[in-house]
């Protein structure tokens, strides 16, 4: 249930303002463009049946503040809660999973633990598990490819409803060049995702996605139904992958000989649009660069998992030439982490070994109110303007001994900033609110009891 009573809270409160863009964030000079968002080293925030009523900084809002419960947060950061753009829902048992490459690691680990999602009692708590991980991490909204089957993908709206999250998600398609066990036929796919658009699309805070996988696992026919779905709903949003590793694009080449290059083939079905997410965009070529400034398409870079498959770098400097629709992915699965702190910090490093230094306040604008804008809802989430959702966290910058200590020396928000980018994780998550609502509270030095599974098999070094 909403609670409908005010509720101040209190404690460092940092958001970016609605003028605030890419060209404007303060880079190597702090002090310019200081007015596109707002910093209160002792602030109030004030939610009222799920949305921000008020919002200031403590000396001014005291008198406001008289008759309302205030929940202390003093010395944690209230911030915007984190918008991941790309997560495979489905791959929480294959994180850390060893010596492939992009085609290999589907084949051997993605495709035999996706499959087991057929069971609805496995999918339930599976994605149970990982809405919870999520959470954990400071992430309220996310693109997410779903399970690929109906009732584990259903079951997945379900829990995102109960738990009122901001969420755009679908069943990720493929019919070809996938093991019997995951492949589902062409109309399959149709099928699901025409069914799960009737029960879910516009639902409460849910957004339906289609979800091709990518080019390679989509015939053309399945490709061209899901241009026809679009088409009846302009409205849905689209993920799949796009120019991810160099033996993918060549196997696109190949499976579509016709087009001009590997985003021609999405666009030829009416795929390439301003709400299209496409994972990676690592080897853009020029042209297909103009076709993303045409459309408006949203780019979600994800760091972490294209140095873990080692795909390559995801060149910034060339990109922002063309287009700033740039948000961050953690692509759970291949990404090993779920947390947003570590894929900022991950993009800053991508950027310095290609000589070009990502500033903090980009970063940060990249995982919440750039990606809620480049999805076309920022007018919902992505900052504190007054009657905004409240979507926040509650960051605690001195979880570790160690960042403790780094704490006490930082001067400005800035450096603030860029010391949790660079050492933060779930532990410095110490609190999310989903609509106004603790969805997840840190429980302080639990004890964990791990089981260990025993192997037959002798353990061989990899
Ligand atoms: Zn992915």
């Amino acid at each position: 249930m909403t609670n409908h009573k005010k509720i101040a809270y209190r404690g460092s409160i940092f958001y970016f303002r609605d003028s605030a863009n890419f060209a404007n964030l303060p880079r190597a000079d702090k002090t310019a463009g200081k007015e596109h968002y707002v910093y209160h080293e002792d602030g109030i925030l004030i939610v009222e049946a799920g949305k921000v009523k008020d919002v200031g900084s403590y000396a001014d809002m005291k008198k406001k503040i008289d008759h309302i419960k205030i929940v202390d947060y003093t010395g944690k950061l209230i911030t915007p809660g984190f918008i991941d753009t790309h997560q495979h829902a489905a791959q929480s048992a294959i994180v850390a999973a060893y010596g492939e490459k992009l085609l290999g690691w589907l084949d051997q680990y993605v495709f035999p633990s996706e499959s087991t999602y057929r069971d609805p009692h496995i999918a339930k708590k599976e994605l149970n598990f990982f809405l919870d991980q999520l959470l954990m991490n400071g992430t309220t909204t996310a693109v997410s490819y779903g399970p690929l089957f109906y009732e584990a993908t259903d079951i997945f709206f379900e829990e995102l409803n109960r738990r009122k999250m901001r969420f755009i998600t679908g069943n990720i398609m493929m019919d070809r060049n996938s093991p019997d066990t995951l492949c589902l036929s062409t109309q399959e796919n149709y099928d699901i995702a025409k069914k799960l658009i009737k029960k879910w699309h516009n639902k409460g805070r849910l957004s339906f996605c289609l979800s091709p996988r990518f080019a390679i696992s989509c015939s053309d026919k399945l490709l061209e139904l899901c241009g026809s779905l679009k088409k009846e709903h302009p409205d849905l949003y689209i993920q799949t992958h796009l120019d991810e590793n160099v033996n993918e694009i060549k196997e696109v080449k190949k499976l579509f000989p016709w087009s001009k290059n590997y985003l021609d083939v999405y666009d030829h079905f009416g795929l390439n649009d301003k709400r299209s997410v496409f994972g990676h965009c690592i080897h853009m070529t020029d042209p297909e660069l103009e076709m993303l400034k045409k459309s408006h398409a949203v780019i979600s870079w994800c760091p972490i998992s294209n140095n873990f498959l080692g795909s390559g770098l995801f060149n910034i400097e060339n990109v922002t030439k063309y287009t700033t629709n740039i948000t961050l992915g953690s692509d759970w699965g291949g990404g090993n982490t779920l947390s947003m702190f570590a894929v900022m910090d991950e993009a800053y490093k991508v950027s310095m070994l290609q000589n070009y230094k990502l500033a903090s306040m980009v970063r940060w604008f990249f995982a919440t109110l750039g990606a809620a804008r480049a999805l076309q809802i920022d007018d919902k989430v992505g900052n504190f303007e007054i009657g905004k959702e409240a979507d926040f966290i509650v960051v605690d910058p001195a979880a570790t001994l160690y960042m403790r200590y780094r704490r006490e020396k930082v001067t400005d928000i800035f450096e603030l900033l860029f010391i949790l980018m660079t050492l933060g994780c779930d532990p410095n998550i110490h609190a999310t609110y989903i609509y106004g609502e603790p969805a997840y509270i840190k429980k302080e030095k639990q004890a964990v009891t791990v089981k260990v599974a025993h192997h037959k098999e002798k353990m061989t070094h990899k």
